[in-house]
């Protein structure tokens, strides 16, 4: 088989059209083309008058050999037609089952049911290694109930919300799938494929800008839960990990306690607990375990109409259907030395109150899979640096992050309402007292105030700075009446947990940091990405095999 990318074609081309430019390319007749499927399917919208779609399609043909090479010969430097690459995961041992079935086998811990955790257990179970997964948080339906309780109620669960519980963070979210990790060993792919077989849209296997939204991230993690059960892994929910059971003399773990006093033994623990998961945070200094400050970034949420920038991207061909609604990415160097860009912009959604702890606001963003709703949003957040904006302690980003927060639920009223303010009130420097015609999608509301009040100096400078700038980018994006909602903290998680290239803690064998919480993956399909290797990692170990990640 072979793959060829870069083809490009008009948005309205026909349906033969895709045919006829990979025969073109190949310089074969229609006849000798036996077979193509879309591998990605992307579009380039810098023209916006002559937007073209983009594909990449594997192929076979006859006398394939013969025609890559006729190809190579042509065109020695151009590396857009290669045979296809093997994308196929396979397990690292394939003893699993035997291994589990030794006396004395301790089963592999994972702490936490977000995308890292839920993917390292299925990998695990399906090896045959019968994996514990351990989740503080409610499994997906009543953890839903809880975070809806939030945002029509204003009534906080602190461990059931749209951080914790089954799913992890991202189970409330716009579902983008997409990452620019590197990735030889596709386990990108692998991943996609799963989350289809629990059922995904199956074109997050070939749109270059995948997403799969709210809805139908509730019944995928329900899915995936049922088969790590039936391939032997067990769920425990409600189960808080507050303890690490360590060996007294070569600090290798052998077990973990819960919340509730109980002690589970096990040599290999994976921790995936996400971003958010302070406590825990605070829980592995007091044990010593390595940790590191990492620089992570706040701001805001903004929110425009979507025609805005559909309009904007897409010009007139803005509603297109296979365009979809379009999205944005920007990035601006301040003045004052800080980078300014756009985080998890989620088109056609909502904002999201996504705090986990009482008394503070933050803000998120989702959508569904429709991307129908009439506004669109992103986080437009400025780099923090460990060391200079906070101290260089593991657990100072965090600090950082809560006095924030706490102020924006104050600002906003005490009573989980965000502070709220019109982009042309925040550049003229004066306070919103009404807002305009961007209706906030903030749920349980917001309140129209300063949101300088709620952010450090620097970072108002450098968003004062970069919205005329990105105006200049996407039309009417510094309009007056776009709305600002506070505060944007939990873009990543403020500090890292190395680990070795076997995968585990540096001074804590045994545990596996993985995942974003550990600051290994930034997103749904890295997080799941890292969580197949991690499990691998685990796997490899058990069975006596070097690991190397
Ligand atoms: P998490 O998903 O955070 O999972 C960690 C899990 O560990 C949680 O379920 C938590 O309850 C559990 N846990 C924590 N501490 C403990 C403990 N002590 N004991 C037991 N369990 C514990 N990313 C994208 O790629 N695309 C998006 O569209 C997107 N949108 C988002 C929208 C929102 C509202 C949010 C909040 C995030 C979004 N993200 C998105 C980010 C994405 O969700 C995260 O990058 C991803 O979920 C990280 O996966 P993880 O498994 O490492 O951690």
């Amino acid at each position: 088989m072979l793959r060829l990318t870069e083809l490009r074609l008009p948005l309205d081309h026909s349906p033969q059209a895709l045919a006829q430019a990979i025969c073109e390319r190949l310089n074969i007749t229609q006849d000798a083309l036996e077979h193509y499927s879309v591998f990605k399917r992307g579009h380039d919208a810098r023209k916006r008058v002559a937007i073209k779609l983009v594909y990449a399609v594997d192929c076979t043909v006859r006398d394939e050999a013969a025609v890559l090479a006729r190809y190579r010969a042509a065109h020695p430097k151009d590396n857009h037609v290669q045979p296809s690459p093997n994308m196929e995961w396979v397990p690292p041992i394939a003893n699993g089952a035997e291994l589990a079935a030794q006396p004395g086998y301790k089963r592999p811990i994972v702490i936490g049911a977000g995308p890292c955790g839920f993917m390292a257990a299925l990998v695990l179970a399906r090896m045959g290694l019968r994996p514990l997964l351990l989740e503080r948080g409610k499994v997906v339906r009543e953890r839903t109930v809880d975070t809806f309780a939030l945002w029509r109620r204003s009534e906080l669960t602190p461990e059931s919300n749209v951080q914790f519980g089954e799913g992890g963070a991202g189970t409330f979210s716009d579902g983008k799938l997409y990452s620019q990790v590197k990735d030889p060993r596709f386990l990108g792919r692998k991943v996609l494929e799963e989350f289809v077989k629990a059922g995904a849209p199956e074109d997050i296997l070939y749109l270059a800008h995948p997403h799969i939204g709210t809805f139908r991230l509730v019944s995928m993690v329900e899915h995936i839960r049922r088969e790590v059960e039936e391939a032997g892994g067990e769920y425990r929910f409600q189960t808080r990990v507050d303890g690490l059971v360590l060996n007294p003399q070569t600090r290798a773990v052998e077990g973990v306690r819960t919340a509730e006093g109980e002690t589970i033994h096990a040599d290999h623990v994976i921790l995936a607990v996400g971003h958010s998961a302070r406590d825990t945070f605070a829980m592995l200094q007091a044990e010593d375990v390595a940790m590191q400050a990492k620089p992570f970034s706040i701001g805001v949420r903004i929110e425009h109409p979507q025609s805005v920038i559909d309009v904007a991207q897409f010009g007139p061909s803005a509603g297109n259907e296979l365009l979809g609604a379009a999205e944005y990415r920007l990035v601006h160097h301040a003045s004052n030395g800080r980078g300014v860009y756009s985080f998890c912009m989620c088109p056609g959604g909502t904002v999201v109150a996504a705090t986990s702890e009482e008394g503070q606001v933050v803000t998120n963003g989702m959508s569904q899979y429709s991307r129908a709703e009439r506004n669109a949003n992103s986080g437009i957040v400025v780099e923090l640096r460990p060391g200079v904006d906070y101290p260089d302690d593991p657990l100072a980003g965090m600090a950082f992050q809560r006095q924030w927060e706490r102020k924006a639920f104050e600002l906003g009223g005490g009573d989980y309402r965000a502070p709220a303010q019109r982009v042309g009130d925040f550049l003229a420097g004066r306070p919103s007292t009404t807002l305009g015609d961007v209706v906030p999608s903030y749920k349980p509301g917001v309140t129209p105030t300063d949101l300088s009040k709620c952010l450090p100096d620097f970072v108002v400078e450098a968003l004062r700075e970069a919205l005329p700038k990105f105006d200049r980018k996407i039309r009417g994006f510094a309009m007056e009446d776009a709305v600002m909602t506070g505060v944007e903290t939990r873009t990543s998680s403020p500090l890292r947990i190395p680990r070795n290239e076997g995968g585990q803690s540096i001074n804590t064998p045994g545990l596996y940091p993985a995942g974003e919480g550990a600051g290994y993956a930034g997103g749904i399909l890295s997080a799941s990405m890292d969580g197949i290797r991690i499990a691998e990692a685990v796997a490899l170990n058990l069975a006596g095999k070097p690991a190397t990640l």
